[in-house]
């Protein structure tokens, strides 16, 4: 049975991605997830408004800056913070429903967020992404034509901030081509998988079938 398979046996794990904007994380973890099954891409709650073209409960649930306050209140994030002066944050409820049916989850959050998910003692495998270089940065956010050019002096500053915490996260990952990058961040996702911690159920249920043989040796069937 190949790990794969194997997966409604033990509870999920939970992947953190986190990078610079403009180094196209969510377009690496949408890739990601299209090529590694049984892994779910978090969807995140917002009070950002939808960009053209964005659609509630698909690229985010969308909520007002209210009810975002009343979540967290009750205590209805696993992390959460404010980014470029919008709140982003990750449901505790969505993310242990998926865990526990044995889905392996990637959260694609900042830095904060993921600070927050260690602080907390969560077991998380953090991946930090980064871009070539500060200038190959610059270019992309240019090139992508979102931003004025308040927002993207903001963003690179911001930028020079979250690069420092890279070694905070378990991984780095370099975004210097996508068809690449992606793979890579596939082996971590399977090379986790393939820890002792997490194979031990599958391991110790064929461990059995062993003594279980050995026991039966030399009795008639
Ligand atoms: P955008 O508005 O461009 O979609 O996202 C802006 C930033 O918010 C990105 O860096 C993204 O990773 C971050 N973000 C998205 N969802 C969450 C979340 O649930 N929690 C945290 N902490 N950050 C998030």
């Amino acid at each position: 049975m190949s790990n794969d398979e194997a997966r409604s046996s033990r509870a999920g794990l939970l992947f953190i991605v986190s990078a610079p904007s403009g180094t196209g994380k969510t377009t690496l973890v949408e890739r990601l997830v299209q090529v590694v099954s049984n892994l779910t891409m978090s969807r995140s709650y917002t009070s950002r408004p939808a960009r053209p073209g964005e659609q509630s409960g698909v690229d985010y649930n969308f909520i007002s800056r209210e009810d975002f306050e009343a979540m967290v209140r009750q205590g209805a994030f696993l992390e959460w913070a404010d980014v470029f002066g919008h709140f982003y944050g990750t449901s505790k409820a969505d993310t242990d429903a998926l865990l526990g049916e044995g889905r392996d989850v990637v959260l694609v959050i900042d830095v904060q967020g993921a600070r927050q998910v260690r602080n907390r003692g969560i077991p998380n495998v953090g991946v930090f992404v980064l871009p070539p270089s500060a200038a190959i940065l610059e270019q992309r956010l240019r090139g992508r034509s979102k931003d004025s050019e308040d927002q993207i002096r903001r963003r690179l500053q911001v930028a020079c901030r979250e690069v420092d915490e890279y070694s905070q996260y378990d991984y780095v990952v370099i975004n210097d081509e996508l068809d690449g990058a992606v793979e890579r961040l596939a082996s971590i996702v399977w090379a986790e998988r393939s820890r002792v911690d997490s194979t031990r159920p599958d391991a110790e249920r064929i461990i059995r079938t062993f003594r279980h043989a050995e026991s039966t040796k030399g009795k008639p069937v």
